[in-house]
């Protein structure tokens, strides 16, 4: 199983961005957790990529992260 994916283009532009900023069109939600308020997660259905939208803590804090992309 491939852990690590490589961001198709819209991921790899939500990557880093505020969380304020709405998912793009291939993200689905993922289903509600215990902590869903405050982190959701989603995944893209073109490129696998996890995302998780943090929505706690400071503004800094509050953006986009990309949870399973390589580094190159
Ligand atoms: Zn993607």
């Amino acid at each position: 199983m491939e852990l690590w994916i490589q961001p198709c283009r819209p991921c790899a532009e939500l990557y880093g961005q505020p969380a304020t900023q709405a998912p793009h069109e291939d993200l689905a939600l993922d289903g509600a957790g215990a902590n869903a308020e405050a982190t959701r997660r989603y995944t893209c259905r073109r490129c696998n990529a996890v995302f998780a939208r943090l929505q706690a803590g400071t503004p800094d804090r509050q953006r986009w992260m990309l949870l399973n992309a390589g580094q190159h």
